[in-house]
């Protein structure tokens, strides 16, 4: 990047807040997915007329510029395929109003989403949507992704409690999207265009969420079973009874045996739990706990464990959100990484979905831990791969493809949470062949030098191992080898 551009962030932002440094512009180049790649410069904007200056500047230039939270996105989504300015947005990270009267709070884009509830929490009120990185990610991220989490079948998505954002659009302008109100049909709803834009729209400077009522009580119940099938069926005859949990998280052998293994918690060594959450009203959700056990009971649960202790609730939840570092110490040469990792389909199908990715796991030869959130149908598959050999990721993304043509032949989606981006890309558009050329012209006639976020979703072609974070396509690449299903049946003992 050309000294006199560095020299116009700088008079925007001032030195201390943009950085050229070459670890910083290393550790920038990462986000909590496989893909890496170095940027020019980070930028850590404080106000929506910095954000607007910057990217005046980069339309000028016609400069890529990447938005970015904390970074936990699992696609690539923050990394800058090719190069250019990060906008880092932690620094805008105000609550500037709470109005519980009005069930609405407006934040900057930089707060963290737990921040956000241990303030509204003080209230009786929160923001629910329960993202499994909620201890990092930031409201900004979730809007740009239109993330959820274990709640999402009770709560929904960031989506429905977007009330309005504001927004620098590619060009530097600001404009608002929605209102303060509840209600509101008044035009077209861009901030439902917004979300789940993925940065490549503009960059968000401000929302105004919606509020929830905080639940007086929950409890939850633990059930092994010996067969993953039936507890997939349990999840669809929960709801089907009717009955509303506010989460269902499943975990398969894989998963239960990794997370005793690191973390030594003793949860039940199954073929399959779920954690099955109720809440609300506190007699109400001791008359449902009774169902959930007398339905976990008739659908072949070997054990039930039910509990109202908030410790003990906590102490699974705190299981669960361990898998993914606890897989990968599952065996020695395994990392696991983000690959098919966030597929949703009809909850009825799970059970049929859960084991078709077994078999594929076997035929391909790798190895797959399954868990999500199964009460909307979103599954997680942890792909374990030996990050050296070329043969394990070529193998891995084999299983991928067969595992989404599965989940679109079930009628689902490539991702329910996680967004697109590079690693979902090629799915994402077998999945919505029909409307990719709708979303080029929306992005064509917001952004026609297409500098926000370049590269990703519907214009990425090619195979999603690209742009490596691991060595094995480069010269300390491991030969090939077989994925050793020896020692993952030493790791299932
Ligand atoms: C351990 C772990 C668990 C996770 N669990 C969940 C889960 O349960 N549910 C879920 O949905 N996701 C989950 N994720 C994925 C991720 O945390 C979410 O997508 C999260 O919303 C990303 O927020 P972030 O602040 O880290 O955004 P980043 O990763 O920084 O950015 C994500 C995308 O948003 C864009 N962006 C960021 N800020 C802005 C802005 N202000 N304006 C415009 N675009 C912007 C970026 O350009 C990028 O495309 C998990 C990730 C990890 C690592």
């Amino acid at each position: 990047m050309k000294r006199a551009v560095l020299d116009e962030l700088e008079k925007i932002l001032g030195q201390e807040r943009m950085s050229t440094k070459t670890a910083d512009l290393y550790v920038y180049g990462f986000d909590a997915s496989i893909h890496h790649k170095t940027p020019h410069v980070v930028v850590r904007p404080k106000d929506a007329h910095e954000v607007s200056e910057i990217v005046k500047l980069a339309n000028r230039i016609r400069t890529p510029i990447i938005p970015r939270g904390a970074g936990t996105a699992m696609c690539g989504h923050t990394v800058p395929l090719k190069g250019g300015i990060i906008v880092d947005l932690t620094q805008m990270n105000k609550i500037k109003e709470v109005r519980i009267e009005d069930l609405y709070c407006v934040v900057e884009p930089g707060v963290v989403y737990d921040k956000l509830n241990a303030v509204l929490g003080k209230h009786g009120f929160w923001f629910p949507t329960s993202p499994g990185s909620g201890e990092a990610c930031t409201i900004g991220g979730m809007v740009a992704t239109n993330a959820s989490g274990m709640r999402a079948i009770k709560y929904g998505a960031t989506r429905d409690y977007v009330l309005g954002l504001e927004v620098v659009l590619p060009t530097g302008e600001i404009m608002h999207t929605g209102t303060r109100t509840l209600k509101n049909s008044s035009g077209y709803q861009l901030d439902r265009l917004m979300v789940g834009s993925e940065g490549t729209l503009g960059i968000v400077t401000e929302i105004t969420l919606k509020l929830a009522f905080k639940p007086k009580a929950s409890a939850m119940t633990l059930a092994a079973f010996d067969s993953l099938y039936d507890a997939g069926k349990c999840v669809s005859n929960i709801i089907k009874r009717p009955l509303m949990p506010s989460a269902i998280e499943l975990m398969d052998s894989v998963c239960i045996k990794a997370v005793n293994k690191c973390m030594n918690v003793g949860l039940p060594d199954k073929a399959a739990i779920l954690m099955i959450e109720v809440d609300g009203h506190p007699a109400a959700v001791e008359d449902e706990l009774k169902i959930v056990e007398e339905i976990c009971r008739q659908s072949g649960a070997v054990s039930t464990e039910p509990t109202r202790d908030k410790k003990r609730i906590d102490f699974w939840t705190y299981s669960r959100k361990a898998i993914m570092p606890a897989l990968s110490r599952y065996g020695e040469k395994f990392v696991s990484v983000a690959l098919a990792d966030d597929m949703s389909v009809p909850i009825s199908k799970i059970p049929e979905a859960v084991v078709a990715f077994q078999k594929i796991a076997e035929r391909n030869g790798v190895v797959i831990g399954t868990y999500g959130h199964s009460a909307d149908g979103n599954l997680h598959t942890k792909m374990l791969v030996e990050p050296f050999s070329q043969d394990s990721w070529r193998r891995g993304e084999k299983a991928v493809t067969e595992i989404f043509d599965k989940v679109i032949e079930l009628g689902g989606t490539v991702t329910g949470e996680h967004g697109v981006s590079i690693t979902k890309a090629p799915y994402m558009q077998k999945e919505r062949a029909d409307s990719i050329e709708t979303m080029r012209r929306i992005k064509k006639a917001l952004d026609p030098k297409n500098i926000m976020n370049p590269g990703k979703m519907f214009e990425w072609q090619g195979s999603i191992i690209a742009h490596l974070r691991y060595p094995a396509f480069s010269e300390r690449a491991a030969p090939a080898s077989v994925v050793d299903q020896e020692e993952h049946r030493a790791c299932s003992k």
